[in-house]
């Protein structure tokens, strides 16, 4: 029976995405080689990392003045390697403080080099968006996270770039769902397994002129030597690669970011007019700030509780626990969940 996956990471694929990806292991591009058995620097691979990179460019228009990398490492790496190559000596990193990901970001620009927290919601235990932020003259460069997997709540708009302050996000779990403008950010980073594929690789977006701000570092954690290299200074993960190139040029055959975010918008919304329509369901995020990737809410009465497991379990709906710091549920609406599991799930909620 098809389940419904509304895992938070890694994540939902598209069925024919899973299908070409699957063939590409026994005999890949017809050449009776597996795609995981070829050279990173053969023609066929080459065609493949290219052909993702253009695909980024094309789905989030960006700029020429910015480089697309492939890297490994997770988000996790990001955290600290973005820092690494920003953040000078005298100066330093504001962060907004909006979830463990972000703590877990500022906890390692601290290693480098002077942090200061410029705005957080967890007195409120992450669950709104701060506003109106003050950005000191001596900030040298703003980081948050564009969307909290974790406690379901988004920036839906983003603090402003200036000359003197760069803008860093991480968008692991919301990227390619929504039109950005990639011009407002400097670096933006992704752990493929939210929206782009399957875990291995690192998309990082980054602006030419925040390269080589820091020179000498190790080759591995600079960016500019996986830009002069492109993405290949070591052996790249081939295969994670590959797949999220098949899922990117599915986003883009079905009609890239206009029609992914209409249809998300459309997802989330039928979600939480359930929610708040129900007189059992409680929504986790502040109203204004809640997510369309990640929908968190609690039940309290146990009796309902149960016959939601026992209801959802029934409907093959998997992957919709809580984070385990949280509690409660998250139904997670990646761009390949179709509308129709939500559906099953809005049934669900409405039948109890
Ligand atoms: C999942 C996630 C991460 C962690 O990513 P890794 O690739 O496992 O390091 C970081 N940030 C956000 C927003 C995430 O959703």
């Amino acid at each position: 029976m098809t389940k419904h996956n509304f895992g938070a990471g890694p994540c939902i694929l598209p069925k024919e995405v899973l299908k070409l990806a699957s063939e590409s292991i026994i005999n890949f591009n017809e050449i009776d080689l597996s795609i995981l058995e070829i050279s990173h620097r053969s023609q066929d691979f080459i065609n493949v990392i290219e052909k993702a990179k253009k695909l980024v460019i094309d789905l989030l228009n960006v700029p020429n003045n910015y480089s697309i990398l492939f890297l490994q490492g997770g988000a996790s790496l990001q955290f600290f390697m973005s820092a690494l190559n920003l953040l000078k000596k005298d100066q330093t990193a504001g962060y907004i403080n909006t979830g463990s990901w972000s703590k877990k970001a500022l906890l390692e620009a601290k290693k480098i080099g002077n942090v200061e927290i410029i705005a957080s919601s967890e007195e409120k235990g992450f669950s709104f968006i701060p506003r109106n932020i003050n950005i000191s003259d001596k900030i040298s460069y703003v980081h948050f996270t564009s969307n909290n997997t974790i406690y379901g709540t988004q920036f839906h708009s983003y603090p402003k770039r200036s000359k003197n302050c760069f803008i860093v996000s991480d968008m692991s779990s919301d990227i390619f769902s929504k039109k950005i403008n990639i011009s407002d950010f400097d670096i933006i980073y992704a752990g493929a397994q939210k929206n782009i594929g399957p875990a291995g690789t690192t998309l990082v977006i980054i602006n030419n002129e925040v390269l080589n701000i820091n020179s000498n570092l190790p080759s591995m954690l600079d960016y500019s030597v996986h830009v002069d290299k492109s993405s290949m200074f070591n052996t790249p993960p081939v295969f994670s690669i590959y797949v999220s190139m098949l899922t990117l040029q599915w986003l883009k055959k079905m009609g890239g970011i206009n029609k992914i975010e209409k249809i998300n918008d459309n997802k989330s919304r039928i979600l939480y007019d359930a929610i708040d329509e129900s007189n059992y369901l409680k929504g986790y995020a502040n109203k204004a700030d809640r997510s369309k990737m990640n929908v968190t809410f609690t039940i309290e009465n146990d009796n309902k509780k149960k016959k939601f497991d026992e209801m959802c379990q029934h409907k093959s709906i998997v992957g919709i626990k809580g984070h385990r710091s949280v509690g409660g549920y998250r139904a997670s609406l990646y761009n390949a969940l179709e509308i129709d599991s939500v559906n099953v799930l809005v049934d669900i909620i409405k039948s109890l």
